[in-house]
C-alpha cells in the first residue's frame, strides 16, 4: 500500500535521539527550547512554545487569549476535530464558517457576512480560528481586517503548514494573527512523534502558554506573589496542565526541521507533476491562491462524481483495492454525533458538505518514489476510466 501520508526519518535524526538518551535530561533539559528557538528562527515569529501535540497547543493558545465559558471561537468545518474541540475544553460555544469551494479554505465573504449577522444579535465570535488546509494559508489579510473591524482574535490551525508560505512570509510569523499552532504528527510536514508548537510576537501570550503548559507552576521572580523562599521554592499562580514535549521529541524536531524546506520543495514537486499528469481526467485539482506557497501537506482531488457515474466512495475502494493508501479530509466536524448533539445538523455547511462528498487525498509525502508516483497516476486513470 503506497499511504497518503508518512514521516521520513534519516539516519541523522535516529543519531539526535539517541544523544538524548544517554544524556540527563529526558525531559526539562536544553533541547525544547533549542527546538522552540529553531521553529521560531524558521518561522520569523518572536516566541514559540513546544507542547505534546497541536491540540494541546490550541487549547492553551485559547486560554492564553482569556477563552471561557460564554465566549464564542468560530473555526471552519472542513477540519479535524481538534480545532473545534479546543474552544469546547475551555467551556466556550462553538460555530463554523463555510469554506471556499476553491481553495477549501475558511470563505471570506461567508464570514464578512456571519459576523455582520451576529453584530446585530450580539453573538460575535472572541477568537476565530482559520485552518490552513492541505498547507495552504487562508486569506488572512481579509481575515485581519475583519478582526480589526469587528474585535475577535485570531488562531491560526497551521497543522499543516509549516513551511509554507503566505504573501512571501513563512506561514507563523504572526503578521496577521494573534498566534499560530503547528502540530508535527507523523503524518505532518516534520515528526517529533506528538507534538505541537505555538508561535506568537506577544510576550504576554508566550508566557501564559509557558504557565499553562506546565501545572501553572512558575520559578520566575516576577510571576510571583512573594519573594522566593530558597532555590527549592516555585508557585502555582495559575490552573495548568503537564502539556510538556519531551527532550527525545524536541531532538528530533530539531532534526528534522533541517530538511523542513527540503520536504516542501519535494512535495511541491509532487504535486507538480500531478497537476499535469491529471490534468485530462474527470477531477478537479487543488487550486493554489497566488498569493500563497502551499506545504503541499495533502493533495486533495475532487472527483467529479456525475460525470463517471462512480460516487467518491467507489473511487475510494477502487483505488485501496489497487493498493493506493488513499484518505479522505475531512468529514465536516460540524456532522458528527458530539457537535449534532450540540445542535448543529446537515445542511448547515453546504459547501464543505459537497466538497466531503467528492473529495480524495491522493499520497503526497517526501520519501515517495517518481515510481509509486506513476502508479498512482496509472491506478487513477484506469479507475476514472
Ligand atoms: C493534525 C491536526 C490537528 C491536531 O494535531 P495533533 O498534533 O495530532 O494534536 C489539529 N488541526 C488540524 C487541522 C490537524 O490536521
Amino acid at each position: 500500500m503506497i499511504p497518503y501520508g508518512k514521516q521520513d526519518i534519516s539516519p541523522a535524526d535516529i543519531e539526535a535521539v539517541v544523544e538524548v538518551l544517554k544524556s540527563d535530561y529526558l525531559t526539562q533539559g536544553a533541547q525544547v527550547p533549542r527546538f522552540e528557538e529553531t521553529v521560531a528562527d524558521y518561522c520569523d515569529a518572536e516566541f514559540a512554545v513546544a507542547v505534546n501535540s497541536a491540540t494541546s497547543a490550541l487549547h492553551i493558545a485559547c486560554l492564553a487569549l482569556g477563552l471561557g465559558e460564554g465566549d464564542i471561537l468560530w473555526t471552519s468545518p472542513n477540519t479535524f476535530v481538534a480545532s473545534a474541540n479546543c474552544a469546547r475544553f475551555c467551556g466556550a460555544t462553538v460555530d463554523f464558517v463555510d469554506i471556499d469551494s476553491r481553495t477549501y479554505n475558511m470563505c471570506v465573504v461567508a464570514l464578512e457576512e456571519k459576523l455582520h449577522a451576529a453584530k446585530k444579535t450580539h453573538t460575535l465570535p472572541d477568537i476565530v480560528m482559520p485552518v490552513h488546509f492541505a498547507g495552504q494559508s487562508c486569506n488572512m489579510k481579509r481575515i485581519h481586517e475583519l478582526s480589526v473591524e469587528y474585535g475577535f482574535k485570531i488562531i491560526e490551525d497551521a497543522a499543516h503548514a509549516i513551511g509554507g508560505k503566505y504573501l512571501g512570509s513563512p506561514i507563523g510569523g504572526g503578521k496577521y494573527s494573534d498566534i499560530t499552532v503547528f502540530s508535527f504528527h507523523p503524518v505532518k510536514m516534520v515528526t517529533t512523534g506528538e507534538g505541537g508548537v505555538a508561535t506568537t510576537n506577544q510576550s504576554d501570550l508566550a508566557e501564559k502558554m509557558q504557565l499553562l503548559r506546565s501545572h501553572g507552576v512558575t520559578r520566575q521572580p516576577h510571576l510571583m506573589t512573594q519573594p522566593l523562599e530558597g532555590d527549592w521554592f516555585y508557585q502555582q499562580v495559575d490552573l495548568g496542565f503537564n502539556y510538556r514535549m519531551t527532550e527525545m521529541q524536541a531532538a528530533l524536531g530539531i532534526s528534522q526541521m533541517q530538511r523542513l524546506d527540503a520536504f516542501v520543495q519535494q512535495r511541491t514537486c509532487f504535486a507538480k507533476r500531478y497537476d499535469e499528469l491529471l490534468s485530462d481526467l474527470p477531477l478537479v485539482r487543488p487550486y493554489q491562491d497566488p498569493d500563497t506557497a502551499s506545504s503541499f501537506h495533502l493533495y486533495p482531488i475532487l472527483i467529479q462524481t456525475q460525470q463517471i457515474g462512480q460516487s467518491r466512495t467507489d473511487v475510494f475502494n477502487a483505488l485501496r483495492a489497487h493498493e493506493i493508501g488513499v484518505n479522505v479530509h475531512y468529514i465536516p466536524v460540524h456532522t458528527q454525533p458530539y457537535y449534532q448533539a450540540l445542535g448543529f445538523a446537515q445542511g448547515d455547511f453546504p459547501v464543505a458538505e459537497a466538497y466531503y462528498q467528492q473529495t480524495i487525498s491522493i499520497p503526497v509525502f517526501h520519501a515517495m518514489s517518481d515510481a509509486e508516483q506513476a502508479q498512482v497516476v496509472k491506478v487513477l486513470q484506469a479507475v476514472l476510466a
